[in-house]
């Protein structure tokens, strides 16, 4: 653990806010706040904040990385559900950071995150966040549906959920946070982050993340209905793709006529699949659909 110089919160700060606040952290809410400065910047510096970039966090807490953003020059719109840490972040911000007391560029909403559909101020290009571990992915998924502004993601997430964000078709941990993030971005877990930099103590490790916006797959199909291929094919892994998606295809018949179509070998299981694979099988059922076999075969 690395000292905390300056604007950041220290351990025996975070111990001594949370404490006047009245705060006991809470597992349903994913309360475990950093209380190390030396992990902040390094998710200031892996995120490329620029000074007066637009950012969002998710989840500012007591405000560790929230200063570190501030610090960085960012102008930032902070989403926390708990109305006391909310209630407390512009003081922790005046006390640290005089010089953005009373200007426009730090701003708190009292929300559910999932809940939010706009922001206020500029959109925002950037979103960095330590993010609550029990809806960590669908906190990353609605904000890159809702927030097409966001062009950069740096997410601090469970180990486990890193892997799974970031890996690559075949791979064991392939399935569908990483298929459907696939289809706004690509990903790439940089760091592991250790337990002892958070309070409380966590039982899990933590790794970062990071997301570069890219166009989706180009198709008529919707981004819902080749998100309901992705869902079909994972809610049964183990099952090849025909059997798989029989229910949501209206037959295994039809099913196994759209891979076809889609340039999939109706035996293979979804786990081999890239999201521009799902997305030519969303787009075939959608179509009916049709006989025509496009060139090269996924998972032969
Ligand atoms: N950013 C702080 C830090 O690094 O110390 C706190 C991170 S803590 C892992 C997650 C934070 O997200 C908590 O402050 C918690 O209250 C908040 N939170 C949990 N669920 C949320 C939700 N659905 N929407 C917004 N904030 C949420």
């Amino acid at each position: 653990m690395t000292d905390t110089p300056g604007a950041l919160l220290g351990p025996a700060e975070i111990r001594d806010l949370a404490g006047r606040l009245g705060i006991r952290p809470t597992k349903t809410l994913g309360q475990n706040f950093v209380i190390d400065g030396g992990t902040v910047r390094k998710i200031v510096r892996s995120a490329g904040v620029v000074a007066g970039e637009r950012v969002v966090e998710i989840g500012p807490g007591l405000g560790s990385l929230t200063l570190g953003l501030l610090e960085a020059g960012a102008s930032l719109v902070a989403v926390e559900i708990d109305p006391v840490l909310a209630g407390a972040l512009p003081a922790t911000v005046a006390a640290h950071l005089p010089e953005v007391a009373g200007t426009d560029r730090f701003t708190v909403v009292t929300a559910d995150a999932l809940e939010v559909t706009e922001l206020p101020g500029a959109a925002p290009t950037a979103l960095v966040a330590n993010l609550p571990y029990n809806v960590s992915v669908p906190v990353l998924l609605t904000f890159l549906e809702r927030f097409p502004s966001l062009e950069r993601v740096l997410v601090m997430v469970q180990a486990e959920v890193a892997d799974r964000l970031a890996a690559p078709p075949g791979s064991r941990t392939y399935g569908v946070p990483s298929a459907k993030v696939a289809w706004y971005a690509s990903a790439r877990r940089t760091s592991t982050v250790a337990r002892s930099v958070f309070w409380p103590v966590p039982n899990v490790d933590s790794a970062l993340v990071r997301l570069e916006r890219r166009e989706p797959p180009r198709t008529t199909a919707s981004r819902a209905e080749v998100f309901a291929v992705v869902d079909a094919a994972f809610a049964q892994r183990r099952k090849m793709l025909r059997s798989a998606l029989g229910t949501l295809a209206g037959s295994v018949e039809i099913a196994e006529a759209a891979l076809r179509a889609a340039g999939v070998d109706p035996q293979t299981r979804g786990e081999r699949l890239d999201i521009e694979a799902f997305t030519r099988v969303a787009e075939a059922l959608a179509a009916g659909a049709p006989t025509s076999r496009r060139p090269g075969t996924v998972g032969t």
